[in-house]
């Protein structure tokens, strides 16, 4: 198979067989997931497999178990006998799902502002220097991946596994809903509010740290023209064949996602 716009094969060696589909199949839900956090995929785009299968120069047995997995991750719908579709969540659920987060993510950065030390937080806060960079440079794509980065990390800093894998999720979510959702030119994560986080976790005040996540997500969810859920129409061949400064999938590799 090839990625469009993939980087020459002596770069990335294949295995062969088995493991060869199996690649195929990381890198296609990669790159896939990819375009749909970024928004270059709108949710409700059907995706038809012999599209799919031409722009990836893949089999339709390789896509269909893609499509399989981006399901399981309730990125996508599919609906008997008429295909694959972008998920669309409606309102309710868009409403429901940040509400959910407000209870998960208050409690996570209560646990860590409870711990006696810190010592993921120097990488977090060069991380959110980074995402500040990306929003000045108008380098959506790459701000919205780590604006929802930063809240995957605070999770993986509780070293909670089950509660990392089921933020992950949600996080997911909202980055669909943030899709179908968001107003063009507002952003979703403010860098300022996530710093103002990260300083009451390091003062260890824990009610702040709870406080000003739980307004940081009800801001994020205000922004959102709950609304008006009308869906742009995407040209899925153009949205998968993005053309990056070097020449390669922008950013293909997968979750990362506002909030
Ligand atoms: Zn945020």
């Amino acid at each position: 198979m090839h990625l469009p716009d993939a980087p020459p094969a002596n770069t990335t060696p294949q295995a062969p067989g088995h493991h060869a589909e199996e690649s195929d199949e990381s890198s296609i839900q990669k790159h896939l997931s990819g375009a749909i956090y970024e928004h270059r995929v709108r949710p409700g785009t059907k995706l038809p497999e012999a599209d799919l299968c031409r722009i990836y120069g893949v089999n339709r047995g390789v896509i269909r178990k893609v499509l399989d997995r981006l399901a399981t991750d309730q990125l996508i719908e599919l609906i008997p006998n008429r295909g694959a579709f972008v998920a669309r969540p409606s309102v309710e659920l868009t409403r429901d799902v940040y509400a959910l987060r407000r209870i998960l993510e208050a409690g996570v950065v209560r646990s860590l502002a409870k711990a006696p030390f810190h010592p993921w937080l120097e990488d977090v806060r060069q991380q959110v220097d980074e995402e500040r960079e990306a929003n000045r440079l108008g380098d959506t794509g790459h701000y919205i991946r780590l604006a929802g980065k930063f809240h995957l990390d605070l999770a993986a800093a509780t070293r909670n596994t089950a509660l990392e894998q089921h933020l992950k999720r949600v996080v997911s979510q909202t980055s669909l809903m943030v899709a179908l959702y968001d107003v063009p030119g507002t952003n979703t994560c403010s860098v300022h509010e996530h710093l103002e986080i990260l300083q009451a976790i390091e003062a260890g005040d824990y009610n702040r740290a709870e406080r000003l996540m739980e307004e940081h997500l009800l801001g994020c969810e205000r922004q959102l023209r709950l609304s008006d859920d009308e869906a742009q129409a995407t040209d899925l061949a153009k949205a998968l064949n993005p053309v990056s400064p070097r020449g390669v999938p922008s950013r293909p590799n997968g979750m990362q996602i506002a909030s």
